[in-house]
């Protein structure tokens, strides 16, 4: 019996060590395991290390989520967060820094000052420019306007002038709006004028007989044209003082 026991004890010691020797006949040469494929033996093809597993980058604005050891993407870009463009800057985006297009040519002015960009911005002579392109507008259109009704034209004819006017003045107080520091005076006249014409607008609209309508637009258009040459000289004052 004890040999029995014994015999069976030597064919296992036996059979694990030839286990151990067949096991041992491939003295593995490994291929690093990579993002996705395990280490295999370029020999005997035995797999060994797991893979790695891809070590992702976040997406950017310019490129999708990335891996930083293999280079594979996944997914896709981001959409850059632009900022609007400034004086100071072109459109830019808040996550990459990239800009496109162009800056702003318009600053926003605070005597002669940006208070965008901070830069001394002498744009007035511009500005100016199409005030007096207005103000020629404004004179043009009223004169028309006051040359129908003197003649006897239709009354049609004279409001078209005089709405062709408004329009023109309207975009001078635009302007005016926009540099409140710079026009000061020029300002004042052009409110001054608004105010008191509106009176005569609300007799024209009131009235229900032409000629009283013909009276109410004339007067009207006086308003502006017996200030010709005071508008034009305070935008000269307002312009040229220091
Ligand atoms: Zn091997
Ligand atoms: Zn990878
Ligand atoms: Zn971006
Ligand atoms: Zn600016």
């Amino acid at each position: 019996m004890k040999k029995v026991v014994l015999l069976a004890m030597a064919l296992l010691i036996l059979a694990i060590t030839l286990l151990n020797l067949s096991s041992c006949e491939c003295k593995h040469e490994w291929k690093p395991a990579t993002c996705e494929s395990p280490a295999v033996c370029k020999k005997c093809s035995a797999i060994g290390d797991a893979p790695l597993g891809h070590s992702w980058e976040a997406a950017t604005c310019t490129s999708p989520k990335k891996c930083k050891v293999c280079g594979k993407t996944e997914g896709t870009v981001l959409r850059h967060s632009w900022e609007d463009a400034t004086c100071a800057s072109p459109k830019k985006c808040k996550i990459c820094g990239a800009t496109e297009g162009k800056k702003l040519k318009n600053h926003s002015l605070r005597q002669g000052y940006c208070s965008v960009c901070g830069n001394f911005v002498n744009e007035l002579p511009e500005v100016v420019n199409r005030l007096k392109e207005y103000i020629t507008d404004c004179n043009y259109n009223l004169m028309c306007c006051q040359q129908v009704l003197k003649v006897g034209g239709s009354l049609n004819d004279a409001v078209t002038y005089y709405n062709a006017y408004l329009k023109a003045i309207q975009k001078l107080s635009n302007i005016c709006n926009k540099y409140p520091n710079e026009f000061v005076k020029f300002t004042n006249m052009i409110t001054k004028i608004d105010n008191e014409q509106q009176k005569y607008i609300n007799q024209f609209n009131a009235s229900s007989s032409t000629s009283a309508r013909r009276s109410a637009l004339s007067s009207a258009a006086s308003v502006y044209i017996t200030k010709e040459v005071e508008i034009n000289s305070i935008l000269r004052d307002d312009y040229t003082k220091p």
